[in-house]
């Protein structure tokens, strides 16, 4: 029931980078990383017949049992038991990879391998989006501009989100920002957090409607709270420290009704998300600043490292 995969494409993920440090989910070293994968079909097993040889195909890589209390209750990204392909199972920083067949979803063959590549993030800013509940007219703020950051940003803007703002603090990005749909951008360098939450009611007239934090890093963390607006939402995106703790009033989330989530992975977003980049509705390719040859595997890594990148892909 396995699909052959040759890599034409593999992601750069944030994720990888805590792999590698050896903090994050992986069960054992060594480990081949890469999450985000896209390829040609080069053999089926005998069972499969969900793709075919010369398939250009991307891959959900969360593996999870199908028996469990949440997989039968249509939450396959809570299951105790996921195992994600490059994370604890081999990935796609390789020339092959052997993939189950119900985790191959076959995308149009006219989308470039970097697109398809860009799948799985997609599909879990599919699943942000359900659970960030925006409805048209709603002041959104997206903490940090990242690959994360703009392809949420353009899945809001189709929800009808506005005024729509990025907090990002590279110039480079807050551009990218602004040409993909963001109707103000906030350099958040040097501002301390509450000079950003006043920035950021000025740009939503009294605060967002939806906060969500898609930077991952602590003081987005810290600030986002404080942002939305009476009866607002607050969505954990980002990927934050495990040990990270950040002040909270009941009393506030009570009085305000504020609602705070967290969206973890790509429950049964797959398919949306190859619908998504099909009819170029989240434009990806913009978002792809670099790419490395596998030998340069190290160097990918460290130009994610370094922030510069928006998104990095391996080309094997
Ligand atoms: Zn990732
Ligand atoms: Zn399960």
């Amino acid at each position: 029931g396995d699909v052959l995969i040759r890599v034409l494409a593999c992601g750069v993920c944030g994720t990888d980078l805590r792999i590698q440090a050896g903090e994050f989910l992986a069960e054992s070293y060594p480990l081949i990383a890469g999450h985000e994968v896209s390829g040609r079909v080069e053999a089926v097993g005998r069972q499969v017949d969900n793709c075919t040889v010369g398939d250009i195909v991307a891959v959900n890589p969360n593996v999870s049992c199908g028996t469990c209390y949440w997989c039968l209750r249509g939450r396959p990204h809570l299951c105790p038991s996921m195992r994600a392909i490059g994370v604890a199972l081999p990935g796609g920083f390789a020339e092959y990879l052997a993939a189950p067949a119900r985790q191959v979803l076959v995308m149009p063959s006219d989308l470039a391998p970097e697109a398809a590549a860009m799948m799985e993030p997609v599909s879990c800013c599919v699943h942000g989006l359900d659970l960030a509940g925006i409805t048209a007219g709603d002041p959104t703020v997206i903490l940090g501009g990242g690959s994360i950051g703009l392809i949420l940003l353009q899945l809001a803007r189709h929800s009808g989100a506005a005024p729509l703002v990025v907090v990002e603090p590279l110039q480079a990005k807050r551009d990218l920002a602004c040409s993909l749909g963001a109707d103000v951008v906030i350099d958040p360098s040097g501002l301390c957090l509450e000079d950003l939450r006043r920035r950021i009611d000025e740009a939503t007239a009294g605060g967002p409607q939806v906060v969500i934090e898609a930077s991952g890093h602590e003081a987005a963390a810290r600030v986002a709270l404080g942002l939305p607006r009476r009866g607002g939402t607050v969505l954990f995106f980002g990927v934050q420290q495990p040990s990270l703790e950040i002040p909270l009033r009941p009393f506030d989330v009570y009085h305000n009704e504020i609602t705070i989530r967290g969206a973890f992975t790509n429950p049964l977003t797959d398919s949306r998300a190859r619908q998504v980049l099909a009819a170029g509705r989240v434009k990806v390719l913009p978002l792809i600043s670099h790419r490395f040859p596998l030998e340069e595997i190290a160097a990918a890594l460290d130009a994610v490292r370094a922030g510069s990148a928006v998104k990095a892909m391996v080309m094997p």
